[in-house]
């Protein structure tokens, strides 16, 4: 059976939010690839509602970029509680908090004009966005933050 990291995690005793590296991967030139477990709601708790998941994944796209070099990728999970983030190379856990949290703020900030790729061309499914569900998930990612 091959063993995949995310599988092995107890999601009965996790507290979200949190930022969790999740996987170290080496590549073959020397490459230092590391993903991220960026976790927004409670698993079997609650659940991000797909608009305001799919707005979350298109503004992330473009503010974790401002923030960080070296973004590969930044994608909504199957289970609709978090995100993964991988890159190139290590940044402390610390940091990466930091800077979801300026991130989450931002998005609380932004505006309909302010979410990129939503037009037929650019989007696999541009009709389901949903900016106010996006802030309301940031808002209580937020707080859950702010209690730590
Ligand atoms: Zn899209």
């Amino acid at each position: 059976m091959i063993k995949v990291e995310s599988f092995n995690l107890d999601h009965t005793k996790v507290k979200a939010p949190y930022v969790r590296l999740s996987e170290r991967i080496k590549g073959p030139k020397g490459d230092m690839v590391v993903k991220y477990d960026l976790r927004m709601v409670q698993p079997n708790t609650d659940s991000i509602p797909t608009g305001g998941l799919h707005t979350l994944e298109h503004l992330f796209a473009v503010y974790f970029r401002k923030y960080l070099k070296d973004v590969i990728d930044i994608s909504p999970m199957g289970c609709r509680t978090g995100f993964y983030l991988s890159k190139f190379g290590e940044t402390p856990l610390e940091e990466l908090q930091q800077i979801f949290i300026n991130v989450l703020e931002e998005v609380i900030n932004s505006r309909t004009e302010d979410i990129p790729a939503v037009t037929e061309k650019e989007c696999g499914n541009f009709k389901d966005h949903s900016l106010f569900t996006a802030k309301e998930y940031a808002k209580r990612t937020l707080e859950g933050f702010k209690k730590r």
